[in-house]
């Protein structure tokens, strides 16, 4: 099976947490600091803070930011469903707004429709790895006195109006799980220019003491608020570290295996890439197709093809969880509609030229088969 994603380890990467094993403290050692540095200077953003998820990062953040009871936060309906739990963690409520048909990223016009006056933030999810139209939204959240959060958990290593990914939000957070840009076997990061906020963070992901356990100098702490086992071990630093120097080389393979996939399906149209917006490099976290004549017509054949073909994402207030809090489907259109037509194809760093012609075969073949 070629599936739709998958990590990239070379001898660097093993190495690197080799040592830590052979040499380093576990948790909280040296490695946590690096990686911040690293992730900071490489995005831009003055402050970097490391968590244990992405799904952590999108929780500390909407915490720290203050959102509780009685506050709204918009989301797009096309994401993972974290990016909306997250808000029902604090006990905010999600408001979910339309994607774009041709990109599926969240709609400008769609968010300010969905704005009242319990709206506290808005959340960008650079969808497969497009950075959103930041341009707009920063405008639509300055107007309605917003914080804008960029869910990033696809899209580290792009760009938007030369301006890297890190740096387009109030805070932006990122995913290390295996299938994302970097890994570090799980893990996040939230990034921020504001030091007071990153040390808020930095507090949060530590059960809310007021120092960490490697810069305590005398024997009293104090808990300050209630914060979490948020950290993310030596070990998982040393493997994002390493993996972070080989982003640009990932980045590079992944943009040339889309150009592949759409020259190739640029003759095919029953097969629709997305839309690419303007002003903006893509990292092409993942490589969504459309498929008019209806996705499930093509999944089962193309998975006994040996294709790992999977569908990201149902709109998260479909979920049957989402449907007992009293969200009603028909909610937003574009993304429901999206929902039966979309099938991420195999991209990833180390598929092989070979891989990729036979994803592009495997198509061509149902296609044929199906009669699109
Ligand atoms: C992966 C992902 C998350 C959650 O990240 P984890 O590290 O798996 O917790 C959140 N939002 C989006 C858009 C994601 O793709």
């Amino acid at each position: 099976m070629i599936p739709y994603g998958r990590h990239s380890l070379d001898a660097s990467d093993l190495a690197a947490v080799v040592q830590v094993l052979e040499d380093g403290l576990l948790t909280g050692g040296p490695q946590v600091g690096c990686f911040e540095q690293a992730l900071a200077q490489f995005s831009g953003a003055a402050q970097a803070v490391v968590v244990s998820s992405g799904t952590a990062a999108l929780h500390l953040a909407y915490q720290a930011l203050g959102l509780g009871p009685g506050d709204e936060v918009i989301v797009p309906a096309i994401t993972f469903a974290a990016t909306a739990n997250a808000a029902l963690y604090c006990g905010a409520r999600p408001v979910f707004a339309d994607v774009l048909a041709d990109s599926l990223l969240i709609d400008p016009a769609s968010v300010e429709a969905c704005i009242s006056p319990a709206s506290r933030a808005l959340v960008a999810v650079d969808y497969a790895g497009q950075p959103c139209d930041y341009a707009e939204l920063s405008e639509l959240a300055q107007r309605y006195g917003l914080h804008l959060v960029a869910d990033a958990c696809h899209s580290l290593g792009a760009s938007y109006q030369d301006r890297p990914v890190g740096q387009l939000a109030d805070v932006s957070c990122l995913s290390f799980h295996p299938v994302k840009p970097i890994t570090s076997g799980e893990g996040g990061a939230l990034l921020c220019q504001d030091a007071q906020l990153a040390e808020r963070l930095r507090r949060l992901r530590n059960h809310g003491l007021d120092s960490d356990f490697a810069q305590r100098e005398g024997w009293q702490y104090a808990m300050l608020e209630l914060g979490y086992n948020y950290r993310l071990t030596d070990i998982q630093c040393a493997l994002g570290l390493s993996q972070l120097q080989r982003l640009p080389d990932f980045i590079a393979r992944r943009q040339a295996i889309a150009r592949r996939y759409a020259a190739a399906f640029a003759a095919l149209p029953a097969i629709q890439p997305l839309g690419l917006r303007p002003y903006r490099s893509h990292g092409y976290h993942l490589y969504v197709a459309r498929l008019p004549g209806g996705a499930g017509r093509w999944f089962q054949p193309l998975r006994r093809l040996g294709l790992g073909v999977n569908v990201h994402y149902q709109p998260v207030y479909l979920h049957p969880y989402y449907q007992q809090l009293g969200y009603a489907a028909g909610l937003c259109p574009q993304a429901e509609r999206a929902y039966t037509e979309i099938l991420s194809l195999p991209l990833y760093p180390a598929m092989s030229d070979a891989e990729v012609e036979q994803v592009i075969h495997c198509l061509c073949q149902v296609g044929e088969e199906i009669g699109l």
